[in-house]
């Protein structure tokens, strides 16, 4: 069967799409021309003062991905074989992975049917004599509770981390993602796919001095940094006393990614204005319902997802859209189900929209003419292969 006939428009609209360009080129032109690409440079630090500034938090560490930057932050929090870390199950699994690369257990916490960030009370519940800390995750852009969680946190005595991997600009309680007030650590990404980006990158914020000052030691082999070494009257030879790795972001990536930080607020905002012709144009649809927004915060629309009503066939419905040149998708994953992590408990809000969600396109790029196209396919699929 297929869906009713839609006058198309010319291009696809892709499911994401950066927002790079002459300004990003220029950057990586000066880079060029001052000689320092590899990591560690002047780009490096002027990108992690920008983006603590404007997290509002003491220290920034750039490294090459936030799969990485979530590894550093278990590291610096002690975290290691025996532990268990309570993470938010419904996430891209680079959450899950990282609890594993410290050979620690990560126990998966199920999530609120509306926002789908981490529910307090599974987390609550999940904490054993065994835990060491909470991994929170701001699905598709939008932050999780942070106040239940840091009272949960507090009171048990573990650490709490914000994978903030969707959320650069998204803010709590009128915070922005990444301030102290909501973990002791956040890490974010800038691969391409996210909100800004520099191909693959990523970032972490902090508070403590501590914590970053190890951080950044073991994003470079365990020893210190290049630019700590320049200026001395001796030949320097580095000391490696600590078994690091090699998780830096070239200068090249770091003055893309302060470009981008810098052009922030412009692409926010435009795909704010995606977001909410979405709400209005499926108003009234009801074999869909579109994301809920916590009074509390705002939300960066990493990816825009909707919820099919149970009984539409969400796989024909995505390649319907994919055939039309509409770029669809699953929302994320619901990590319990993922073979790498074993045979663990059943998580059943996060499985029932790893079934039901699907992602449409969203990016700082749209224009009202494809939002509408977007609308009228989804409308026309989903009618089509509703079964109940
Ligand atoms: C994308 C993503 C990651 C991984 O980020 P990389 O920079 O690709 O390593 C981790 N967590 C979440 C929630 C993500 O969406």
């Amino acid at each position: 069967m297929t869906s009713a006939p839609i006058t198309p428009i010319h291009a696809p609209v892709p499911l994401g799409e950066p927002s790079l360009g002459e300004e990003e080129l220029d950057a990586v032109r000066q880079v060029f021309e001052s000689g320092w690409v590899a990591g560690q440079g002047p780009q490096n630090r002027a990108l992690e003062a920008a983006f603590a500034t404007f997290c509002q938090t003491d220290h920034a560490v750039a490294v090459n991905n936030c799969t990485a930057a979530l590894h550093l932050a278990l590291l610096a929090l002690g975290v290691g074989p025996g532990d268990e870390v309570i993470v938010a199950d419904y996430t891209y699994p680079a959450t899950g992975h990282s609890v594993l690369f410290t050979g620690a257990t990560p126990v998966f916490a199920d999530i609120l049917p509306d926002t789908w960030c981490v529910d307090p009370e599974a987390v609550a519940a999940a904490i054993t004599p065994r835990t060491r800390g909470v991994i929170a995750v701001d699905v598709a852009g939008q932050c999780a509770d942070y106040a239940a969680l840091r009272e949960i946190t507090d009171r048990a005595g573990v650490f709490l981390v914000e994978d903030g991997a969707c959320s650069i600009g998204a803010t709590y309680g009128g915070k922005p993602s990444g301030h102290p007030d909501l973990a002791d650590i956040a890490a974010f990404s800038f691969h391409g796919r996210k909100g800004i980006t520099c191909g693959e990158g990523g970032i972490l914020a902090t508070e403590s001095s501590e914590h970053a000052a190890f951080m950044r030691k073991r994003a470079s082999f365990g020893v210190e940094s290049a630019l700590a070494r320049q200026g001395s009257n001796e030949l320097p030879i580095p000391v490696f006393d600590e078994l690091g790795y090699n998780y830096k972001l070239s200068d090249i990536s770091a003055a893309i990614a302060l470009v981008q930080l810098r052009r922030i607020q412009g692409l926010l905002e435009r795909r704010r204005a995606a977001a909410s012709r979405y709400e209005e144009l499926f108003a009234g649809f009801d074999a869909v319902t579109t994301p809920v927004t916590g009074a509390d915060r705002d939300h960066t629309w990493q990816s825009y997802i909707l919820t099919l009503a149970p009984g539409v066939d969400r796989g024909a419905v995505a390649m319907d859209l994919r055939a039309r040149g509409v770029g669809a998708n699953i929302g994320t994953y619901a990590s319990h189900r993922e073979p790498v992590y074993g045979d663990v408990p059943v998580c059943p809000v996060s499985a029932d929209l790893f079934g039901r969600h699907l992602a449409i396109p969203m990016h700082a790029n749209l224009t009202d003419e494809q939002i509408e196209f977007v609308v009228a396919s989804v409308v026309g699929a989903v009618t089509a292969h509703r079964h109940s």
